[in-house]
């Protein structure tokens, strides 16, 4: 396996890892707990980690605050770490995390019908690059649904992205990075949850949008999916994964099992302790699989 220098950036990643058949974890954080846990997870099994925050989750632990945090990681770290302002609906929320030093920026006008989304991510894309030139532009097309929550039904029309719209949108805008729909859905079900049920992506869907498109891909919406489709994902062409909703979850269970087993414990490191090992636990299991099938990968080969 190739050593990560803590110098390479997000771009040299990225590179690397599409060179290697494998993907970038990125796992989004609300709290310092949250990114306490993808901080150590990363340094356990040695792997780069991309760390995200939602508009959201931007708002509850403030944007420039996050980036001091992630920066100050970063010194300490001996691995790359990188920061993503994850889902951004605004060219002013674009800007402000630009401004705030992020790594990489969501932008997601994916809501919008084709013509409008592709002119104001071209103009977010834009606007970011000219703060800093180095900083990556992911785009969004296609329907993958809201919230990373667990959700009755399944939501959206589930209509896959196409080959010829995700290579017009690319060219329109300039974007270093795509999100399309290739089965995936933000949010688990609660079959999901139990692990009853899996989420599956059109692994042929994803070789052909690679193919048309000719940058790195994203795929959102992670949590509950399959290992063989993730492995045969990464195959075709995603470079970025993103886990939330199996996150928040362990989060929930392990806070609630902590206080349950501690009736009178106040001390709130002592209480939350342990949800920074479970949810560390969830992370860790997932960037040894999102580098299973790397070349020469041998030492994070086996899914603890
Ligand atoms: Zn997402």
């Amino acid at each position: 396996m190739t050593a990560f220098k803590k110098t390479d950036t997000l771009r040299d990643v990225l590179t690397l890892l599409d060179k290697e058949g494998a993907a970038l974890g990125h796992f989004n954080v609300a709290d310092q707990v949250l990114l306490k846990a993808v901080v150590a997870a990363g340094a356990d099994t040695k792997l780069p980690v991309f760390i995200g925050a939602s508009e959201g989750e931007r708002e509850f632990f403030g944007t420039r605050q996050l980036a001091s945090l992630v920066k100050s990681l970063r010194q300490e770290s001996d691995l790359p770490l990188f920061l993503n302002a994850d889902h951004t609906h605004s060219l002013a929320k674009a800007v402000e995390a630009a401004k705030a030093g992020f790594d990489s920026v969501v932008i997601d006008f994916s809501a919008l019908p084709f013509e409008e989304n592709v002119a104001r991510t071209k103009e977010a894309v834009q606007a970011i690059k000219a703060i800093n030139p180095a900083i990556i532009a992911e785009g969004e097309i296609g329907n993958i649904g809201t919230g990373s929550e667990i959700h009755e039904t399944a939501q959206g029309d589930r209509t896959l992205s196409t080959p010829e719209e995700a290579r017009q949108f690319v060219e329109a805008t300039g974007i270093d990075v795509l999100a399309p729909a290739v089965g995936n859905m933000h949010g688990m079900l609660q079959s999901m949850v139990q692990g009853k049920a899996k989420k599956h992506l059109d692994i042929e869907r994803i070789a052909e949008i690679k193919k048309a498109a000719g940058v790195f891909l994203t795929l959102h919406g992670g949590s509950g999916t399959d290992d063989e489709d993730f492995r045969k994902a990464i195959a075709a062409g995603i470079n970025v994964i993103h886990i939330n909703t199996e996150l928040r979850v362990a989060w929930r269970e392990s806070l609630g099992e902590s206080l349950a087993r501690n009736p009178n414990e106040v001390v709130p490191y002592k209480i939350l302790r342990p949800v920074v090992d479970a949810v560390k636990q969830v992370v860790s299991s997932r960037l040894r699989l999102f580098h299973s099938e790397a070349v020469g990968s041998s030492a994070v080969g086996s899914v603890a």
